[in-house]
């Protein structure tokens, strides 16, 4: 079934996603050589906590953190430790958190230092997928048009499109129909209306999109140890165009 929130629920995830944009901003400044990914958890976690938010991955299906942490090859779902970060890492943090009840889910990828032009050029083009993702959520068009929007930066580059792991839409529960495939398929999907909240979540890699899960039951990496890169927002479809409520 799908949703479509009111105008006053969609001021509440716009609260949620609020919340989940400083998180990000935090982690971004507190990234740097030497820090340890459980440091940035617990960032997030006191963060979300005294701001009356609830981190809603913590627990969510056992996982056993507020924020992922996901490096270089690892796509999505990287579980915080005692792993400190390197000069030169692909960090891609992704965070959840709800407020009366209301959810907010957003994730960016970070740069350690510097890189390799072609791992800048893949952090920036999945920037400009969600940013094309997000242009294309006007009412009317379907999600394939979504879709077909991401896939657009992806393909000219070849860059790879992890296929198993998509967008979501989003409200009282974290995962709501439909879903929000980063590549075309046969349908179409639904129409996009007033209402309709949605998380994108662009996944590309510098090498092929197949990925597999490591024995940790989690971390989600790249099969061929390509470097990964993941930006999520949150948004709401509106009469006035897309309003990005992690932003
Ligand atoms: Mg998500």
């Amino acid at each position: 079934m799908i949703t479509r929130k009111s105008r006053a629920e969609i001021e509440v995830m716009r609260r949620a996603g609020r919340l989940v944009a400083e998180v990000l901003a935090m982690c971004e400044e507190a990234i740097r050589p030497g820090v340890s990914t459980a440091t940035l958890d617990s960032l997030a976690e006191r963060h979300i906590r005294s701001h009356g938010g609830v981190p809603s991955f913590k627990g969510y299906h056992g996982f056993p953190a507020s924020i992922c942490v996901s490096i270089d090859n690892e796509v999505v779902h990287g579980i915080p430790g005692r792993r400190t970060i390197r000069e030169g890492q692909v960090v891609s943090i992704d965070a959840g958190a709800i407020i009366d009840g209301w959810h907010g889910d957003a994730a960016r990828t970070y740069i350690v230092g510097d890189a390799p032009r072609e791992v800048r050029d893949l952090v920036e083009a999945t920037r400009r997928a969600l940013a094309a993702g997000v242009a294309a959520s006007v009412a009317g068009n379907r999600i394939w048009d979504i879709s077909a929007a991401v896939e657009d930066v992806a393909l000219p580059r070849g860059y790879g499109v992890v296929r198993p792991y998509v967008g979501h839409g989003i409200g009282q529960a974290m995962h709501e129909e439909p879903q929000v495939p980063n590549y075309r398929t046969k349908s179409r999907g639904i129409e996009l209306a007033p209402g309709i909240c949605l998380a994108i979540e662009p996944m590309f890699t510098l090498g092929s999109g197949d990925v597999e899960t490591r024995p940790d039951g989690w971390t989600v990496v790249t099969r061929d140890g390509s470097i990964a890169a993941h930006f999520e927002d949150t948004l709401a479809v509106t009469e006035d165009g897309p309003v990005v409520l992690t932003a």
